[in-house]
């Protein structure tokens, strides 16, 4: 299994993961910092979510094998 996870310390609330995965991230109504919808996501939503963890500005998401 694979895991999502986001440093809130780094996030800066820029929204390219949003903009690239909206199925896979959110920012929440505060602070807009991310929201991980998806922690461990399959397969099929790997790509996408190693696309938006190059496109995070401020190297705020991790995929790392569980
Ligand atoms: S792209 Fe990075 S800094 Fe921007 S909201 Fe997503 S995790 Fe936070």
């Amino acid at each position: 299994m694979v895991r999502l996870r986001a440093d809130l310390d780094r996030c800066r609330g820029a929204g390219q993961c949003v903009f690239t995965a909206p199925d896979l991230f959110d920012q929440d109504d505060a602070a807009g910092l991310v929201v991980v919808l998806d922690p461990a996501p399959g397969p099929d939503r790997q790509p996408l979510a190693a696309r938006a963890a190059d496109a995070c500005p401020n190297r705020a998401l991790t995929l790392s094998p569980d």
